[in-house]
C-alpha cells in the first residue's frame, strides 16, 4: 500500500495544514455551485469574439477560432429531471469545460421548451383541467404558471449537477422574443414559397385533438381481432347480377365500414380477378362501392380483397387520391362516429367497433373473428392511436428537397459517425411534408388572417411581431386581393418543433430590421454553431428540423459538429420506464454519491452508445476523489508554500516525470478534441494513479525526506497542478476546491477559478521514456520484494542487480528503495529457459491425427519430441504445425540471490 492511500494524520502536520484529512463533498459541492453562479464564472465573453463590422447577415462573419459555441437542447417542460438529463447535460458539460479552458470563451446557453402539447398536458394533469374549457389566453396563462414552477426547480437541479451554463443566456420558447423569431421564420418561408395551406388528409391525434406530423407518430404493437366479413357482389363488369355471390374482406377496423368507398384487388390475383369492374354492397351500411384493381394491394394478407375507407391508413389516402374516390368521413376530431355512421353516430370508435361486430354477426355477415397482433401508429406524446382526418393545415414543403437535406447532413461532422445513418434513414422514409399547424392553445400563434370572401391569407407585418391574430388587428383593413373588409384570424398555433428547430437563430439573435429591411444578428459570431449535442432519439425531430429551417433561412448548415449521446439503461441494460418501475431519479443517486462521482460514471462510455447505470462505477469515482485528495495532501506536505520555479537542471527522474506528463497532456487533449471522453478519463486516471501516485510520489517522498530538492519540488507541483486541470472537466468540484485551498490561482494566469485557466500545454521536456518506465518497474519489483519478505519499505537492501535499460535512473532507483550497491547490466543474466509443457489444440489435432493422438500425448509426456523451427516433431514421426500447439516455458535463475522479472527487466536481490 502506498502512502497516498494512507496519508499522515492531522497531528503530524498541524501547523501547516491547508487540506483537512477528509474530503467532504456534501459541503464542498453545493458551496462551489452557488459560488460559480454568483461569480458568473461561465459567462460568455462577447468581447473575446469580435463582431463583424456590419451586422447584416450578408457580411462574412468573423471566424477566428477563439470561441466555442454550443446549441443546447431545450428540455421539454413535462416533469422532473431524470438520469437521461443528468447524463446528457454532463456530456455537454465535458465539452464546454474543456473548450472554455482550451479556447477563449464558450457560449453555453440554456433554454426551456415550454410551449406545445407537452406543457399543455402537464398543465392539464397538474391542475386537473381540460384546455377546451378555457379561452386560449386564459389557458396559456395557466400553462405559463405551471411551467414557471417546474422551470425553477429544473434550473436548481441542473445547477446542482455543476453544468457550466451561462445563466445570463437563457431562453424560453414561449417568450415574446422567441415568438417573434418563430413567426418571422414562418413569414420568411412563406415568402420563399416553402409553405402552403391545404385541406387534405392529415395525421390526427383524437386524444390531443390536433393534427400532428409524421415524426410524432410511432409504431406500437397491439393485440386485436381480425374479422372476416362477407360483402355482397351486386354487379360484375358486365352489369347487375341476379345470383347470390359474396366475397370476404378481412379487417381489424370494422368501425370503418361506413367510410368504405371502394374495394381493391391486386391485378395479379387470379382468384379474385372476376370481381374487378364490379360493384359491392357494404354490409349493414348498404352503400354500393366500385371494385378496382391496384398493385398496392397486399395479396398475402387475408383474402387478398381489401376495402378502402376514408381514411384508415396511409394506403387509403393514396388510393383516394389516385382513383378520385368519394369522401365519407365517419370519424370526427375526437374519435366519435359521425352521422355517416347512421345508428352508430355519437359512439366512440371503440364502442362502435364492438357494436358493429355484434350486428354483423347477427346479420350473418361475420364469417370469423380471430386474434391478431399488428402494428398501429400512435401519437408519441399520449400513446393514443392516430386517425387520418381531412382538415385544413399549414405545411412546410420538404419532400421536394430530400436530397438537399441529406447533403446538408453530410456537411456536418458526426460523433459518432454512425449516427448519420439515422438521419439518412429518416429522410429516406419521409412521406409527408411537415404539418406545422396545431389545433391547440399553448403554442405560438400563426400570424395570419384570411379574407372572408376570397380566402386570401393576409400575413402579419414583420415589424409587428410577435402578434396574436385572435387579439391583434391585421396589418390591413381590407383584403388586398378583392377589397373585402372582413378578415378572420387564424386560430391555430405552431407545432412546438417549428420553434425549437430555431434555437441556433434564437441564440444568435436573428431578427428583422425594419429600417434596413434586412435580417440582422445580435451575435453573428455564434452562427454556425460549433456543436449541436443531443440524444439519438430526437435526430428525426430536433436535428432534422433545425437543419431544414436554418438551411432555408441562412443557406448554410447550422452546425459544424453533431455529438449524439445514447440512452441510460438500468443495471440489467433495460430502458428505464415508469411502467417497468426501474426508474432511478438523480436525486436518489446524489443522496448517496458526490456529483463528481456521478460525472465520473457519465464519462464511462463511448458517446452514442446506450449504457447502464452502474453503482460500481460511481464507487470507483468516489475512490478516485479520495485518491486525488490524499495525493494532494502529500504533495502539499512535501513542497514549500512558496512555489518553486523550474530549475535549470532537472534530475533524470523528474525530467522523466515531466516528459511523461507532456505525453499525457497531448494524448488526453486529442481525446477531448475527439469527444472520446471515456478514453480520456481512463488514460488520465491510470497515469495519475499508477505512474504518479504509485511510482513517482514514492520516489519523490524519499528524495525530499532528507531536505528540499528544487528539481523534485518543482516537478511535484507542476504535475499536481496539471492533474487538477486535466481532471477539471470531469471533476469540477474537487479540482476547484484543491486549486483554491492550495492557492494555485495566485500563480495562474486566471483570477480564481481553475475552470477559466488555460488548458495545460506540453512543456517540451525530453527524457528516455523507456528507461524511465523500466526504472519504475524495478522500483515496483523491489517494493514487492520487501512486502513479500516482511521488510519495511525503508529497509536497506545491500546489493541489487538490474538487468535492463535504466540508464540515467540508477541513482533514483537506489535512493527510492534504499539500495546500497546497485549494479546495472544491459544483457540478461544467466537464466535457463526450459520447456515445462506443451499444450495441444485438440480441436484441430483430434480430427487431423485421429487414433494417433494417444501416441502423441505419450511422446510429449516422455520428452520424446523436438522443436524444429516452428514444427513440433513427436517420436520422430508426427509433425505438428505451429498452429496446433503452444509452448509453456519456465525460467530458472541459477545464480546467487532472488530473481524477479518485470516486463522489461530482470531484478536480482543478492
Ligand atoms: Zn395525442
Ligand atoms: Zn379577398
Amino acid at each position: 500500500m502506498s502512502d497516498t492511500e494512507n496519508p499522515p494524520t492531522d497531528e503530524s502536520t498541524a501547523d501547516d495544514q491547508r487540506l483537512p484529512g477528509e474530503y467532504d463533498p456534501s459541503d464542498v459541492e453545493p458551496a462551489w455551485q452557488d459560488q460559480w453562479v454568483t461569480d458568473g464564472t461561465y459567462a460568455y465573453d462577447e468581447s473575446a469574439a469580435p463582431r463583424a463590422a456590419d451586422a447584416s447577415g450578408d457580411e462574412p462573419r468573423d471566424d477566428a477560432d477563439t470561441r466555442f459555441t454550443i446549441d443546447t437542447p431545450p428540455p421539454t417542460v413535462s416533469g422532473n429531471l431524470h438520469m437521461g438529463h443528468l447524463y446528457q447535460f454532463t456530456l455537454q458539460d465535458f465539452v464546454a469545460r474543456y473548450r472554455r479552458m482550451a479556447e477563449n470563451t464558450v457560449y453555453f446557453p440554456f433554454g426551456y421548451d415550454d410551449n406545445g402539447i407537452a406543457s399543455e398536458r402537464l398543465t392539464e394533469r397538474e391542475l386537473d383541467i381540460r384546455h377546451q374549457d378555457f379561452s386560449r389566453r386564459a389557458f396559456q396563462e395557466k400553462c405559463r404558471d405551471v411551467c414557471a414552477d417546474y422551470e425553477e426547480e429544473f434550473t436548481e437541479d441542473v445547477q446542482s449537477l455543476a453544468i457550466s451554463v451561462d445563466w445570463d443566456n437563457t431562453y424560453k420558447t414561449i417568450a415574446p422574443d422567441v415568438q417573434r423569431v418563430s413567426q418571422l421564420s414562418f413569414l420568411d418561408l412563406y415568402e420563399q414559397g416553402r409553405e402552403y395551406r391545404q385541406r387534405a388528409p392529415t395525421i390526427w391525434c383524437p386524444d390531443c385533438e390536433t393534427a400532428i406530423s409524421q415524426v410524432e407518430q410511432e409504431d406500437e404493437d397491439k393485440a386485436t381481432k381480425f374479422n372476416d366479413i362477407a360483402f355482397d357482389l351486386v354487379a360484375d363488369s358486365e352489369g347487375p347480377i341476379t345470383w347470390d355471390e359474396t366475397f370476404t374482406i378481412s379487417t381489424t377496423r370494422p368501425e370503418l365500414l361506413p367510410a368504405c368507398v371502394s374495394v381493391f384487388v391486386h391485378p395479379d390475383d387470379d382468384d379474385n380477378q372476376h370481381l374487378v369492374g364490379g360493384t359491392a354492397r357494404v354490409p349493414l351500411f348498404e352503400q354500393e362501392v366500385p371494385i378496382i384493381a391496384d398493385e398496392r394491394v397486399d395479396m398475402e394478407t387475408g383474402s387478398g380483397v381489401v376495402m378502402c375507407c376514408t381514411f384508415g391508413d396511409q394506403n387509403d389516402i393514396e388510393w383516394y387520391q389516385a382513383h378520385d374516390l368519394d369522401l365519407r368521413l365517419a370519424i370526427d376530431e375526437s374519435a366519435t362516429m359521425t352521422e355517416v355512421a347512421g345508428e352508430y353516430e355519437g359512439m366512440s370508435t371503440t364502442d362502435a367497433r364492438e357494436a358493429i361486430i355484434e350486428d354483423l354477426d347477427d346479420a350473418g355477415h361475420l364469417l370469423e373473428s380471430r386474434d391478431h397482433d399488428h402494428t398501429v401508429q400512435v401519437h408519441e406524446r399520449c400513446g393514443v392511436e392516430v386517425e387520418y382526418l381531412v382538415t385544413e393545415q399549414w405545411y412546410i414543403e420538404m419532400l421536394d428537397k430530400k436530397d438537399e437535406y441529406l447533403d446538408a447532413g453530410r456537411q456536418m461532422d458526426w460523433y459518432p459517425e454512425k449516427m448519420f445513418s439515422r438521419y439518412q434513414h429518416w429522410i429516406e422514409g419521409l412521406e409527408w411534408d411537415w404539418c406545422i399547424s396545431r389545433q391547440r392553445d399553448s403554442g405560438i400563434p400563426i400570424p395570419v388572417w384570411y379574407c372572408d370572401d376570397c380566402g386570401e391569407p393576409v400575413m402579419a407585418d414583420r415589424g409587428d411581431l410577435p402578434v396574436d391574430p385572435l387579439s391583434d388587428d391585421p396589418p390591413v383593413d381590407r383584403c388586398p386581393e378583392c377589397g373585402h373588409d372582413d378578415l378572420t384570424p387564424e386560430e391555430d398555433v405552431f407545432d412546438t418543433w417549428a420553434t425549437s428547430s430555431l434555437t441556433p437563430l434564437v441564440n444568435a439573435g436573428w431578427d428583422w430590421d425594419t429600417e434596413s429591411e434586412d435580417f440582422v444578428w445580435d451575435n453573428p459570431e455564434l452562427y454556425p454553431f460549433d456543436l449541436r449535442p443531443q440524444g439519438h432519439d430526437i435526430i428525426s425531430f430536433w436535428l432534422f428540423h433545425t437543419v431544414v429551417k436554418c438551411y432555408e433561412h441562412t443557406g448554410e448548415v447550422p452546425f459544424e459538429n453533431v455529438m449524439v449521446n445514447g440512452m441510460v439503461l438500468d443495471e440489467n441494460r433495460e430502458a428505464m420506464s415508469k411502467s417497468k418501475g426501474n426508474v432511478i431519479p438523480p436525486s436518489e443517486v446524489l443522496e448517496n454519491f458526490p456529483v463528481d462521482a456521478a460525472r465520473y460514471w457519465a464519462a464511462g462510455t463511448s458517446i452514442g452508445d446506450d449504457f447502464p447505470y452502474k453503482e460500481g462505477d460511481l464507487e470507483a469515482g468516489e475512490r478516485l476523489l479520495q485518491k486525488l485528495w490524499n495525493a494532494s495532501r502529500l504533495v502539499d506536505q512535501l513542497t514549500p508554500t512558496e512555489r518553486p520555479a523550474e530549475p535549470d537542471d532537472l534530475s533524470a527522474v523528474d525530467r522523466w516525470m515531466l516528459a511523461e506528463l507532456d505525453a499525457t497532456i497531448d494524448s488526453v487533449t486529442a481525446k477531448f478534441e475527439d469527444y472520446a471522453f471515456s478514453k480520456a478519463r481512463n488514460e488520465l486516471r491510470s497515469f495519475f494513479w499508477n505512474t504518479f501516485c504509485d511510482d513517482y510520489l514514492e520516489i519523490a517522498k524519499q528524495r525530499l525526506s532528507e531536505g528540499g530538492d528544487a528539481s523534485t519540488e518543482y516537478t511535484l507541483v507542476r504535475a499536481h497542478r496539471t492533474f487538477l486541470q486535466l481532471f477539471a472537466p470531469f471533476l469540477p468540484h474537487i479540482t476547484e476546491e484543491l486549486w483554491d485551498r492550495l492557492d494555485y490561482a495566485a500563480t495562474a494566469d486566471a483570477d480564481g477559478s481553475i475552470h477559466t485557466t488555460d488548458w495545460p500545454a506540453a512543456g517540451g521536456h525530453e527524457a528516455d521514456l523507456a528507461a524511465g518506465e523500466t526504472a519504475m518497474e524495478v522500483v515496483s519489483a523491489l517494493r514487492r520484494y520487501k512486502t513479500e519478505n516482511g521488510l519495511p519499505l525503508n529497509a536497506d537492501l545491500g546489493h541489487v542487480e538490474v538487468y535492463g535499460h535504466i540508464e540515467g535512473f540508477e541513482a533514483a532507483v537506489a535512493e527510492a528503495m534504499h539500495v546500497e550497491t546497485l549494479d546495472v547490466f544491459e544483457d540478461a543474466p544467466d537464466i535457463t529457459t526450459e520447456i515445462s509443457d506443451i499444450d495441444l489444440d485438440y480441436s484441430v489435432v483430434g480430427p487431423e491425427f485421429g487414433s494417433d493422438v494417444g501416441a502423441i500425448d505419450a511422446g510429449i509426456e516422455s520428452g520424446d519430441y523436438e522443436i524444429d523451427d516452428d514444427t513440433l516433431v513427436v517420436a520422430s514421426e508426427f509433425e505438428l504445425g505451429s498452429d496446433l500447439f503452444e509452448i509453456e516455458e519456465s525460467r530458472t535463475y541459477s545464480g546467487e540471490g532472488e530473481m524477479t522479472e518485470t516486463d522489461t527487466a530482470v531484478v536480482v536481490v543478492r
